[in-house]
């Protein structure tokens, strides 16, 4: 099918972007890279009067330590954060969820702003950046703001991001030596999105207690889940047997898989509780120089 007609805007500055949207207001939407909006409009699921393309305003395309922090511009793409070496060495938790979203055509096109704003529950980089306690700047014509990403999914394609507003960047702190991430994702063939996947990131003290757990999940929600009984079951403690199956116990129980045609809800929890013990192991091999 064909998407219902609309009037193609190609802004070149954020400013000129936040203004059309200001102007056009519910008739308008902001197009990345098409991977999640252009297929839900020639469904005709959708459709906008306005589109605008940011696609070629200035300045929305890094990836840079600053200060202590590592700044992701929303046009970044998927690809892009692939195969940054900045992302691969330090924080591979990202490369891990980059690398493994549907296949190389979307993961050139689709960008980490749409990924992180689109409100799928089934999209992989929400979950990492609740893991990695990552704050969202969001820009109107009125102003500025930032929104942390455990407070950014509020339903099913429903999120913080307010009429008028464009996420710009992401920020997330740069990892001390003994920070290390992981994801983890199931899915049944290439392509697919997840029947369950978690994002896990802390720090390993030097007598192995963990710090600043931090734990989000993809496809067992409404949402992307901030999994905070997860992080308390972890937080404070050595990662043996004993303490992964309660966190385990936790991330079940936090969960709210729903039975469709990926595997019945139980399926989901068993995965995830899997994946949890996977993403665990993976991320303290990588505090220790492994991995
Ligand atoms: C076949 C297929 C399989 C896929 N599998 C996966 C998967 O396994 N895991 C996964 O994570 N993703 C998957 N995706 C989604 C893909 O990874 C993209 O990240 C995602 O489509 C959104 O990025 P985009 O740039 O294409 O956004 P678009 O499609 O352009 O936009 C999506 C939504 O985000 C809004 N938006 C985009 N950028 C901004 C911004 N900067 N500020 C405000 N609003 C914005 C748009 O208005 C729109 O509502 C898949 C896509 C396809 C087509």
């Amino acid at each position: 099918m064909t998407p219902a007609s609309f009037d193609y805007m190609s802004p070149i500055s954020l400013e000129e972007a936040v203004q059309l949207l200001k102007k056009h207001g519910d008739d308008a939407k902001i197009l990345a890279g098409g991977q999640s909006l252009i297929p839900l409009m020639k469904l005709r699921f959708t459709s906008f009067p306005y589109i605008i393309d940011i696609s070629r305003v200035s300045g929305l395309k890094f990836i840079r330590e600053e200060k202590g922090k590592l700044l992701i511009g929303a046009m970044t793409t998927n690809a892009e954060l692939e195969f940054s070496e900045t992302v691969r060495g330090h924080h591979r938790i990202i490369h891990d969820a980059c690398s493994r979203i549907a296949d190389p055509l979307v993961r050139n096109m689709g960008t980490v702003g749409g990924n992180l704003t689109h409100g799928d529950p089934g999209n992989d980089l929400p979950a990492v950046m609740i893991a990695l306690r990552a704050k969202y700047t969001l820009v109107s014509a009125d102003g500025k703001r930032e929104v942390s990403a455990a407070d950014f999914y509020k339903d099913t394609f429903v999120t913080e991001l307010k009429q008028g507003e464009i996420l710009t960047q992401l920020e997330v702190s740069a990892p001390g030596k003994l920070f290390a991430g992981a994801y983890e994702k199931h899915k049944r063939r290439t392509g697919d999105f997840s029947v369950a996947g978690v994002g896990v990131a802390f720090e390993r003290k030097t007598d192995g207690t963990l710090k600043n757990v931090g734990v989000g999940l993809t496809s067992v929600g409404p949402v992307p889940i901030h999994a905070a009984g997860t992080e308390k079951a972890l937080e404070g403690k050595v990662p043996d047997t004993a303490t992964i199956e309660k966190a385990v116990d936790a991330v079940k129980s936090e969960s709210r898989p729903v039975s469709d045609f990926y595997g019945t809800d139980e399926y989901k929890r068993f995965v995830l509780g899997e994946l949890l013990k996977r993403a665990i192991s993976r991320a303290v091999r990588r505090t220790s120089g492994g991995d």
